[in-house]
Protein backbone atom coordinates (compact mmCIF):
# COMPACT_ATOMS: atom_id res chain seq x y z
CA UNK A 1 0.00 0.00 0.00
CA UNK A 2 1.13 3.53 -0.57
CA UNK A 3 -0.36 7.00 -1.21
CA UNK A 4 -1.20 5.94 -4.92
CA UNK A 5 -2.28 2.41 -4.31
CA UNK A 6 -4.54 1.55 -1.42
CA UNK A 7 -5.51 -1.68 0.13
CA UNK A 8 -8.88 -2.46 -0.72
CA UNK A 9 -10.59 -1.77 2.66
CA UNK A 10 -8.95 2.03 2.44
CA UNK A 11 -10.01 1.77 -1.16
CA UNK A 12 -13.49 1.46 -0.38
CA UNK A 13 -13.44 4.06 2.41
CA UNK A 14 -11.99 6.57 -0.39
CA UNK A 15 -15.03 5.34 -2.48
CA UNK A 16 -17.37 7.20 -0.32
CA UNK A 17 -15.44 10.06 0.12
CA UNK A 18 -17.28 13.31 -1.81
CA UNK A 19 -15.12 14.59 -4.89
CA UNK A 20 -13.82 17.74 -3.47
CA UNK A 21 -14.65 17.30 0.35
CA UNK A 22 -13.06 19.12 2.78
CA UNK A 23 -11.78 15.89 5.39
CA UNK A 24 -10.59 14.99 8.51
CA UNK A 25 -9.19 11.57 8.64
CA UNK A 26 -8.63 10.46 12.07
CA UNK A 27 -6.25 7.57 13.08
CA UNK A 28 -4.22 9.01 9.96
CA UNK A 29 -1.41 6.73 10.66
CA UNK A 30 0.65 7.14 7.19
CA UNK A 31 -1.62 9.52 6.01
CA UNK A 32 -2.23 7.07 2.97
CA UNK A 33 -5.93 7.81 2.89
CA UNK A 34 -5.81 11.75 2.94
CA UNK A 35 -2.37 11.98 0.00
CA UNK A 36 -4.18 9.44 -2.04
CA UNK A 37 -7.31 11.40 -2.31
CA UNK A 38 -6.11 14.81 -2.34
CA UNK A 39 -4.13 13.23 -5.75
CA UNK A 40 -6.94 11.59 -7.19
CA UNK A 41 -9.91 12.48 -5.82
CA UNK A 42 -10.03 16.47 -5.95
CA UNK A 43 -9.91 16.87 -2.43
CA UNK A 44 -8.70 20.41 -1.75
CA UNK A 45 -8.44 20.34 1.93
CA UNK A 46 -7.40 17.77 4.65
CA UNK A 47 -6.34 17.15 8.41
CA UNK A 48 -4.48 14.12 9.60
CA UNK A 49 -5.16 13.51 12.70
CA UNK A 50 -2.99 11.59 15.09
CA UNK A 51 -3.01 10.91 18.95
CA UNK A 52 0.05 8.97 18.34
CA UNK A 53 3.46 10.62 18.06
CA UNK A 54 5.53 8.24 15.73
CA UNK A 55 2.47 7.77 13.59
CA UNK A 56 2.08 11.26 13.43
CA UNK A 57 5.63 11.86 12.32
CA UNK A 58 5.08 9.35 9.63
CA UNK A 59 2.53 11.13 7.93
CA UNK A 60 4.04 13.92 8.58
CA UNK A 61 7.25 12.63 6.42
CA UNK A 62 4.60 11.02 3.67
CA UNK A 63 2.61 14.43 3.25
CA UNK A 64 6.01 16.03 2.57
CA UNK A 65 7.39 13.82 0.04
CA UNK A 66 4.75 13.76 -1.63
CA UNK A 67 4.49 17.75 -1.92
CA UNK A 68 1.03 18.17 -0.20
CA UNK A 69 1.99 20.20 2.22
CA UNK A 70 -0.36 23.02 0.97
CA UNK A 71 -3.08 20.56 1.09
CA UNK A 72 -3.35 18.32 4.63
CA UNK A 73 -2.24 19.72 8.06
CA UNK A 74 -0.76 17.02 10.00
CA UNK A 75 -2.19 18.02 13.71
CA UNK A 76 -1.32 15.52 16.44
CA UNK A 77 -4.39 14.84 18.82
CA UNK A 78 -7.33 13.16 20.35
CA UNK A 79 -9.94 12.45 17.98
CA UNK A 80 -12.15 15.53 16.93
CA UNK A 81 -10.22 17.73 19.12
CA UNK A 82 -7.72 18.59 15.77
CA UNK A 83 -10.35 19.84 14.04
CA UNK A 84 -11.64 23.25 14.59
CA UNK A 85 -15.79 23.82 13.75
CA UNK A 86 -16.27 24.24 10.73
CA UNK A 87 -13.48 23.44 8.96
CA UNK A 88 -14.51 19.97 7.35
CA UNK A 89 -17.50 18.45 5.67
CA UNK A 90 -16.76 14.72 5.39
CA UNK A 91 -14.31 12.73 8.46
CA UNK A 92 -13.03 9.38 7.91
CA UNK A 93 -12.25 6.76 10.45
CA UNK A 94 -11.11 3.44 9.97
CA UNK A 95 -9.25 0.36 10.96
CA UNK A 96 -10.18 0.62 15.17
CA UNK A 97 -12.79 -1.05 16.80
CA UNK A 98 -16.53 0.36 16.44
CA UNK A 99 -16.18 1.38 20.07
CA UNK A 100 -13.61 3.36 19.96
CA UNK A 101 -14.99 5.09 16.60
CA UNK A 102 -18.15 5.84 18.35
CA UNK A 103 -16.69 7.41 21.68
CA UNK A 104 -14.09 9.40 19.53
CA UNK A 105 -17.64 10.54 17.81
CA UNK A 106 -19.43 11.07 21.28
CA UNK A 107 -16.36 12.97 22.94
CA UNK A 108 -16.20 15.40 19.96
CA UNK A 109 -19.97 15.92 18.95
CA UNK A 110 -19.40 19.73 18.95
CA UNK A 111 -17.39 19.74 16.18
CA UNK A 112 -19.83 17.82 14.06
CA UNK A 113 -22.32 20.55 12.68
CA UNK A 114 -20.31 21.44 9.33
CA UNK A 115 -20.10 17.29 8.96
CA UNK A 116 -22.38 16.08 5.97
CA UNK A 117 -20.83 13.12 6.10
CA UNK A 118 -19.27 10.43 7.79
CA UNK A 119 -17.18 7.46 6.56
CA UNK A 120 -16.37 4.70 9.28
CA UNK A 121 -14.60 1.20 8.94
CA UNK A 122 -14.44 -0.59 11.92
CA UNK A 123 -12.31 -3.42 12.53
CA UNK A 124 -15.04 -4.99 14.87
CA UNK A 125 -18.24 -4.08 16.62
CA UNK A 126 -20.35 -2.57 13.61
CA UNK A 127 -23.23 -2.33 16.25
CA UNK A 128 -21.48 0.28 18.55
CA UNK A 129 -21.28 2.59 15.31
CA UNK A 130 -24.58 1.59 14.29
CA UNK A 131 -26.47 2.19 17.79
CA UNK A 132 -24.32 5.94 17.59
CA UNK A 133 -26.21 6.76 14.86
CA UNK A 134 -29.50 6.20 16.20
CA UNK A 135 -28.92 7.87 19.23
CA UNK A 136 -27.27 10.51 17.18
CA UNK A 137 -30.07 11.25 14.35
CA UNK A 138 -27.58 10.62 11.85
CA UNK A 139 -28.87 8.12 9.09
CA UNK A 140 -26.99 5.50 7.93
CA UNK A 141 -26.99 5.79 3.92
CA UNK A 142 -25.01 2.71 2.91
CA UNK A 143 -22.59 -0.29 3.80
CA UNK A 144 -20.12 -2.15 2.36
CA UNK A 145 -18.77 -5.77 3.73
CA UNK A 146 -14.99 -6.75 1.77
CA UNK A 147 -12.87 -9.40 2.69
CA UNK A 148 -8.82 -8.41 2.38
CA UNK A 149 -6.15 -10.62 3.71
CA UNK A 150 -8.76 -13.24 5.17
CA UNK A 151 -10.34 -10.48 7.38
CA UNK A 152 -14.04 -9.35 6.89
CA UNK A 153 -14.23 -5.29 6.93
CA UNK A 154 -17.38 -3.07 7.49
CA UNK A 155 -17.56 0.62 6.26
CA UNK A 156 -20.54 2.25 7.20
CA UNK A 157 -21.76 5.74 5.43
CA UNK A 158 -23.84 7.99 7.43
CA UNK A 159 -25.51 11.30 6.85
CA UNK A 160 -27.63 13.65 8.96
CA UNK A 161 -30.84 12.32 8.16
CA UNK A 162 -33.78 10.08 9.73
CA UNK A 163 -31.39 7.30 12.02
CA UNK A 164 -34.35 4.86 11.74
CA UNK A 165 -35.11 5.06 8.37
CA UNK A 166 -32.87 1.89 7.21
CA UNK A 167 -34.78 -0.65 9.96
CA UNK A 168 -37.70 -2.04 8.89
CA UNK A 169 -38.78 -4.76 10.79
CA UNK A 170 -36.38 -6.10 12.81
CA UNK A 171 -34.11 -3.34 14.23
CA UNK A 172 -32.22 -5.35 16.47
CA UNK A 173 -30.92 -7.49 13.96
CA UNK A 174 -30.46 -4.69 11.59
CA UNK A 175 -28.21 -2.93 14.13
CA UNK A 176 -26.08 -6.61 14.53
CA UNK A 177 -25.65 -7.57 10.82
CA UNK A 178 -26.42 -4.41 9.41
CA UNK A 179 -30.00 -3.73 7.46
CA UNK A 180 -28.25 -2.89 3.87
CA UNK A 181 -25.75 -6.07 4.08
CA UNK A 182 -28.47 -8.20 5.17
CA UNK A 183 -30.65 -7.18 2.23
CA UNK A 184 -27.66 -7.76 -0.27
CA UNK A 185 -26.74 -11.31 1.31
CA UNK A 186 -23.10 -11.38 -0.40
CA UNK A 187 -21.14 -13.95 0.21
CA UNK A 188 -18.95 -12.12 2.18
CA UNK A 189 -21.97 -11.23 4.50
CA UNK A 190 -22.61 -15.14 5.19
CA UNK A 191 -19.40 -16.47 5.67
CA UNK A 192 -18.76 -13.36 8.45
CA UNK A 193 -22.31 -14.04 10.04
CA UNK A 194 -21.55 -18.57 9.41
CA UNK A 195 -18.28 -17.69 11.15
CA UNK A 196 -19.97 -15.75 14.43
CA UNK A 197 -22.03 -18.35 14.65
CA UNK A 198 -19.19 -20.95 15.00
CA UNK A 199 -17.73 -18.84 17.15
CA UNK A 200 -20.88 -18.35 19.62
CA UNK A 201 -21.55 -22.21 19.63
CA UNK A 202 -18.25 -23.06 21.00
CA UNK A 203 -18.43 -19.78 23.94
CA UNK A 204 -21.92 -21.68 24.47
CA UNK A 205 -20.90 -24.89 24.98
CA UNK A 206 -17.77 -23.95 26.77
CA UNK A 207 -20.33 -22.36 29.05
CA UNK A 208 -22.58 -25.40 29.54
CA UNK A 209 -19.79 -27.46 31.21
CA UNK A 210 -18.96 -24.63 33.59
CA UNK A 211 -20.61 -24.02 37.40
CA UNK A 212 -23.76 -22.54 36.67
CA UNK A 213 -23.48 -18.57 38.06
CA UNK A 214 -26.10 -15.92 37.48
CA UNK A 215 -23.66 -14.60 35.03
CA UNK A 216 -22.79 -17.77 33.33
CA UNK A 217 -26.55 -18.34 32.63
CA UNK A 218 -26.55 -14.73 31.81
CA UNK A 219 -24.11 -15.01 29.33
CA UNK A 220 -25.54 -17.92 28.00
CA UNK A 221 -28.81 -16.30 27.19
CA UNK A 222 -26.63 -13.35 25.42
CA UNK A 223 -24.75 -15.85 23.10
CA UNK A 224 -28.53 -18.12 22.13
CA UNK A 225 -30.40 -14.35 21.39
CA UNK A 226 -26.82 -13.13 19.10
CA UNK A 227 -27.39 -16.86 17.60
CA UNK A 228 -30.62 -16.55 16.31
CA UNK A 229 -30.48 -12.75 15.40
CA UNK A 230 -27.85 -14.43 13.05
CA UNK A 231 -29.86 -17.21 12.32
CA UNK A 232 -32.48 -14.99 11.24
CA UNK A 233 -30.00 -12.48 9.18
CA UNK A 234 -28.31 -15.67 6.74
CA UNK A 235 -32.72 -16.67 5.80
CA UNK A 236 -33.49 -13.22 5.66
CA UNK A 237 -35.72 -12.83 2.52
CA UNK A 238 -36.67 -9.04 1.54
CA UNK A 239 -40.34 -8.47 1.72
N1 LIG B 1 -6.64 4.82 9.57
C1 LIG B 1 -5.48 4.02 9.20
C2 LIG B 1 -5.90 2.78 8.46
O1 LIG B 1 -7.10 2.47 8.49
O2 LIG B 1 -5.06 2.12 7.85
C3 LIG B 1 -4.68 3.63 10.44
C4 LIG B 1 -5.31 2.62 11.31
S1 LIG B 1 -4.34 2.31 12.73
C5 LIG B 1 -4.66 0.67 13.06
C6 LIG B 1 -5.23 3.20 13.97
C7 LIG B 1 -4.60 4.57 14.21
O3 LIG B 1 -5.51 5.33 14.97
C8 LIG B 1 -3.31 4.48 14.99
O4 LIG B 1 -2.30 5.18 14.32
C9 LIG B 1 -3.67 5.13 16.34
O5 LIG B 1 -2.59 5.83 16.91
C10 LIG B 1 -4.79 6.07 15.94
N2 LIG B 1 -5.73 6.43 17.00
C11 LIG B 1 -6.28 5.63 17.94
N3 LIG B 1 -7.09 6.33 18.76
C12 LIG B 1 -7.08 7.60 18.30
C13 LIG B 1 -7.71 8.81 18.72
N4 LIG B 1 -8.51 8.84 19.80
N5 LIG B 1 -7.46 9.95 18.03
C14 LIG B 1 -6.63 9.94 16.96
N6 LIG B 1 -6.00 8.83 16.52
C15 LIG B 1 -6.22 7.69 17.18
Amino acid sequence: MNTNKLSARLATVADHVPTGARLADIGSDHAYLPCYLAKNKGIPYAIAGEVAEGPCQLAERNVLAEGLSDVISVRLGDGLEVIQNGEVDCITIAGMGGALIASILENGKEKLTSVKRLVLQPNISAISIRNWFINNNWELVAEEILEEDGKIYEVLIGEKGDPYKPYKNNKTMGLLVGPYLVQKQGQTFKKKWRTEMKNWQRIYEALEGAAQSPENIEKKQEILEKIKLAEEALSYEDS
